[in-house]
């Protein structure tokens, strides 16, 4: 009888370890890698340290070559694209920039040209382009208008298979206002493939997520535009990517005025109506166009254009610090400070 009892006991014992041992719950990892210019944080849930690992080295790999293929001006495959484009000829395009190249012609026609990453030469007179902040004076005007009459747009673009021609000398792929969504939904899809369902990956602020941090959804904060902090929080489950597009971000004065790094291709100007521009959507690639895109708009004509972009939950900080939310966007966020502002609800036409 006591024999039998012990090894009962023993049974059970070796049942509940078995169990404990099959759900035993995944661990957070965390790592920051440089990318795109910034510091991108990845969090994700792996079964074991060296499955987190594997995944970390690989996105750091991804990383690194997406860094150097799509640097608009570094040697690399666009580097050398940008050298080619005013030639007019043909030439055979790096396999990794045609898909980049058709998801952002699409937007930029949906954007109605806002988003143009044909506009790098204008990117470069501002001196904008490089690591350094440029230090101002502010280009001249007559060679701000001088390339606002080239008109540069991606479908002066020409492919054919691989080849690739210009039809406009005066386009130079810029895409400092996509890659960083584009590059993030590449990193989610090499996370998923590894097999990992929960996971962060943000670059400065800009971020996608899947899954779920834990017992509880990801928490994301947005950075507030008229002063320090935090404006408004987020919560994400799922899938989803927040992308902010800001007059903070990169910008020198000259003569008291900020000029800053987004700029309207109709002027030739730095977009001056609005402060931030916050997009929630599944993709990072549309949710980086549509910021810059509706960051150009501007507090009137932002609703047309997110229409237009699929874009469903936008908000929008303008520059006499008046907040305006979709009314998706104001089922998800919750504003942070004491002072919550009084956001105006604009649905989309
Ligand atoms: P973002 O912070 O995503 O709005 O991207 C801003 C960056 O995109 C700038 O630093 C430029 O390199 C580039 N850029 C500026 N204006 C535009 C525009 N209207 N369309 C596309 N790219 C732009
Ligand atoms: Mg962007």
């Amino acid at each position: 009888m006591t024999l039998r009892r012990s090894s009962l006991r023993a049974l059970l014992t070796l049942l509940a370890a078995l169990l404990l041992a099959g759900c035993s719950k995944p661990e957070p990892y965390s790592e920051t890698i440089i990318a795109f210019g910034t510091l991108v944080d990845v969090t994700l849930y792996a079964e074991s340290p060296a499955k987190a690992d594997e995944a970390l080295r690989m996105i750091e790999s991804d990383l690194q070559y997406m860094h150097e293929t799509w640097h608009p001006w570094k040697a690399g495959s666009l580097g050398r694209m940008n050298l080619l484009l005013p030639t007019g000829g043909w030439f055979s395009s790096g396999p990794s920039l045609l898909p980049i190249i058709g998801q952002s012609t699409t937007l930029s026609e949906q954007s109605d040209g806002l988003f143009n990453p044909a506009i790098g030469q204008l990117v470069d007179l501002w001196g904008f382009h490089g690591e350094d902040l440029p230090a101002g004076p502010p280009p001249e005007p007559e060679a701000i208008a001088a390339l606002l009459d080239q008109a540069p747009r991606m479908s002066d673009l020409e492919i054919d298979g691989i080849r690739i021609r210009s039809r406009n000398p005066a386009v130079k792929l810029d895409f400092g206002a996509f890659a960083k969504g584009y590059g993030v939904d590449r990193v989610i899809e090499r996370l998923v493939e590894l097999g990992i369902t929960d996971a962060i990956v943000n670059a400065g602020g800009d971020l996608r997520a899947i899954g779920r941090h834990g017992s509880r959804d990801w928490r994301v904060g947005i950075r507030d535009p008229r002063g320090q902090g935090v404006i408004a929080s987020l919560e994400i489950s799922g899938d989803e990517s927040v992308f902010t597009s800001g007059n903070y971000e990169r910008f020198f004065e000259w003569d008291g005025k900020r000029y800053h790094h987004i700029i309207d291709p109709r002027t030739g100007y730095p977009a001056d109506d609005v402060l931030s521009v916050t997009v929630l959507h599944d993709s990072g690639a549309v949710a980086d166009a549509a910021a810059t895109a509706l960051f150009v708009a501007g507090r009137e004509d932002w609703p047309r254009i997110a229409a237009r972009m699929g874009v469903q939950a936008v908000m929008v900080v303008d520059t006499d610090g008046g907040v305006a939310l979709t009314p998706a966007m104001a089922e998800r966020i919750r504003f942070e400070s004491e002072d919550a502002p009084d956001p105006q609800i604009r649905p989309l036409p």
